[in-house]
């Protein structure tokens, strides 16, 4: 048995627009006993929305198979005991994740143990004046991922770097990140599944998160180009994050590896 750990925007989908034969590969894959399961760094969404957004794109997955950086985060802070209270700054996917695990979430007090920190299109000066308050009280300051771009069916955006960056810059200190490429979550996924690094496969479309997981973690990486990177983009990437293996498309992939 295989592991494929797909990243979903820009190798599953350009944000509400799937790309072509995805569901083709995931299927085909899974017919010879492979697993396939999705990690995104967005922390914008909980597990059911993604579950939902699959299944309307042809392509069944359950809950379990779907690991977010929110999930990774709530999961991560669960280990230290002391934190209660968090002040979150993010969308619904963060505050539910953080929630389920049994933390008291705030976005109106710095009076807190921790402050989360991921993609919210709320962003405003206030709430970045409460993390401020509480990390230079002492609260410890975690980020779900340092995307600097959230790509959209109509161009970028700002990802939840530039929110890490923004409050980094006014307490300086630098916040733990657990989402790609912090290989936390693909640790936790082997170990979950009982998969030894020779048999997984991460495949992305962003070096600086998606690639770099890979190398990090020991296991074969595949870029495809139907995400942020282009084919021009090729001749930057340095020779320690170059991918073992380069697809315009993930459907390229379907003639070497399935025969
Ligand atoms: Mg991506």
């Amino acid at each position: 048995m295989k592991l494929w750990v797909l990243d979903l925007d820009g190798v599953v989908y350009k944000g509400n627009a799937p790309i072509v034969g995805v569901s083709i590969f995931i299927s085909r894959v899974r017919e010879r006993g492979d697993e396939v399961v999705f990690l995104t760094n967005n922390s914008a969404y909980t597990r059911t929305y993604y579950r939902e957004k699959l299944w309307r794109m042809d392509i069944p997955a359950q809950e379990k198979d779907i690991y977010t950086s929110a999930g990774l985060l709530a999961g991560y802070l669960s280990e230290f005991p002391r934190i209660r209270r968090v002040l979150t700054i993010g969308e619904e996917g963060l505050h539910f994740s953080l929630r389920k695990k049994g933390f008291m979430v705030t976005t109106q007090s710095s009076s807190v143990d921790a402050v989360a920190a991921g993609l919210d299109r709320r962003f405003n000066y206030r709430k970045l004046f409460l993390a401020q308050k509480a990390i230079l009280s002492g609260a410890k300051f975690i980020g779900t991922n340092r995307d600097a771009t959230l790509p959209t069916e109509n161009g970028l955006l700002p990802g939840s770097g530039a929110i890490l960056k923004a409050i980094e810059e006014c307490t300086g200190k630098e916040a733990e990140v657990v989402g790609k490429p912090n290989p936390l979550g693909l640790e936790l996924i082997m170990k979950e599944r009982n998969v030894s690094k020779e048999d997984v496969t991460v495949i992305g479309d962003r070096i600086e998160t998606d690639i770099l997981l890979g190398k990090k973690a020991g296991v074969k990486t595949i870029l495809v180009l139907t995400g942020v990177t282009g084919k021009e983009d090729l001749k930057n990437i340095s020779p320690e994050n170059f991918p073992d293996q380069v697809a315009e498309k993930l459907t390229n992939l379907l003639c070497v590896e399935c025969g």
